[in-house]
């Protein structure tokens, strides 16, 4: 076999050995969906079909599959420089991205932290936290506070401020010392919403209540994801980030916003940040920073925050806390490229301009049968189906499994369905994603 030829494609005895992440493993391996090949909003499967991409990957590939500066990008930063240490040694490239990326992200959120995941970028934000009222000499400001219907990844951290029982029940007891904020969604209040609902800006007053409980003075952070992606995207009521932001200054907690979905374009601008007009203390990022090409992540901090940590004599580490594959160099050649492309193509204005479109070919499927509700903000879009009683989550699950037959990516999770197409996606193929869901929800009861 030539050095460059794709690997080869899987028999059905070759099925066994990946435990796949986040899968019901068995009923795939009786019926696996492959994907072999990918360009533009397509994907390509073993057998020769196109298959339309709705959900960008999973959320990461904003700007489509297979994009030729991208790809040129990292083979030629392949062959320059395959791997520089990232632990006191640098490369131009990861200068160069947190730069880029200082310079996109809203006020003082100058310093970037690069690292792998979402997950990881997580951890990281929250890490830097403690590390920080420490370095202020608040060293009792450890609890952490996250919010119901919260994903931040995988991590102990993030399953700890995360708010899915299923991703935390298997895993002990966790960090100690966090709280949630009560999530955003109220169905009778907000159902077939477009955009940021009018009702529940009043729901960031619960943080008063916990601080309330603890004293401000042991409270480290709030992390929250401005708009919860993962749990069915719950846009942020209006006014709430405002009134979130206002109570972490009133007591002094660093406020992070996970914008691991949000970032780069999702909701037509660079970050959530600014299209709420609202600053946070840390930002975190992975998954469209290189559309989803190389593995990164990363969090952006503010000035402030990453001054407060840069003390003692010059030659002692700050910081203790990195990654091998921090900074990349195929992950930086990626996403500088892909951040050319997001300037150059001007996507995230694309994706502002394509918003009303989009939520209104979505919200068109609102008198299907079984459908509880419909939200759509940006380039993302959910619908909630009513569940089988007697099996949650199946309806979905089936949906998902026969879209993808009929030529669709979605994302089912739990008894939701997912839409959040590459920012390069067209009208005509914004209508083409509702049409091939439309047939597959009615004949899905
Ligand atoms: N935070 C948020 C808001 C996410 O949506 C995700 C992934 N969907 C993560 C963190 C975790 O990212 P990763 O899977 O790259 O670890």
């Amino acid at each position: 076999m030539p050095a460059n030829a794709p690997a080869p494609l899987p028999g059905p005895n070759d099925l066994g050995a990946w435990w796949m992440p986040f899968t019901a493993n068995r009923a795939f391996r009786r019926k696996p969906r492959l994907v072999s090949g990918a360009e533009g909003m397509h994907y390509r499967t073993p057998d020769g079909r196109s298959v339309l991409d709705g959900i960008s990957g999973l959320w990461c590939c904003n700007a489509g599959h297979g994009r030729e500066p991208i790809v040129r990008a990292i083979r030629a930063q392949a062959g320059e420089l395959d791997y520089a240490p990232p632990f006191q040694f640098g490369h131009p490239a990861a200068f160069a991205l947190a730069g880029r990326l200082a310079a996109l992200a809203p006020g003082d959120l100058d310093r970037v932290f690069l690292c792998n995941s979402g997950s990881e970028a997580v951890d990281t934000a929250l890490k830097i936290a403690l590390a920080y009222w420490q370095a202020r000499g608040e060293g009792r400001r450890t609890r952490l506070i996250g919010r119901e219907r919260g994903y931040h990844g995988v991590g102990f951290g993030g399953i700890a401020v995360g708010g899915i029982g299923a991703n935390r029940r298997a895993f002990g007891p966790g960090l100690p010392g966090i709280d949630h904020l009560p999530h955003t969604y109220d169905r009778a209040q907000q159902a077939f919403t477009v955009g940021e609902p009018d009702w529940g800006g009043h729901l960031a007053d619960a943080l008063e209540r916990i601080v309330e409980l603890h004293d401000a003075s042991t409270i480290a952070a709030v992390i929250v994801e401005p708009m919860a992606g993962s749990t069915g995207v719950l846009p942020p009521p209006k006014g709430y980030l405002e009134r979130l932001r206002a109570l972490c200054d009133r007591h002094g907690l660093l406020l992070i916003f996970d914008e691991v979905i949000t970032g780069f374009g999702r909701l037509g601008h660079a970050f959530a940040a600014e299209r709420y007009g609202v600053v946070p203390d840390m930002i975190t990022f992975a998954k469209a920073v290189n559309s989803g090409t190389v593995p990164m992540g990363g969090v952006i901090v503010r000035e402030p925050v990453h001054a407060a940590l840069m003390q003692g004599p010059e030659h002692a580490v700050e910081l203790f806390h990195g990654y091998t594959y921090s900074g990349h160099p195929l992950a930086c050649a990626a996403a500088l490229a892909t951040l050319d492309l997001y300037r150059d193509e001007d996507l995230f204005a694309r994706a502002r301009a394509l918003e009303p479109a989009f939520g209104q070919a979505v919200m068109s499927l609102r008198g299907l049968p079984g459908i509880l509700d419909i939200r759509t903000v940006g380039l993302a879009a959910a619908i909630d189906l009513a569940p089988r009683p007697d099996a949650p989550g199946l309806r979905a699950f089936t949906i998902m499994d026969r879209a993808f037959e009929a030529g669709l990516v979605v994302r089912a999770a739990g008894d939701t369905l997912a839409l959040t197409p590459p920012l390069i996606v067209r009208e005509d193929q914004i209508g083409e994603i509702v049409d091939r869901l439309e047939p597959v929800i009615r004949a899905t009861s």
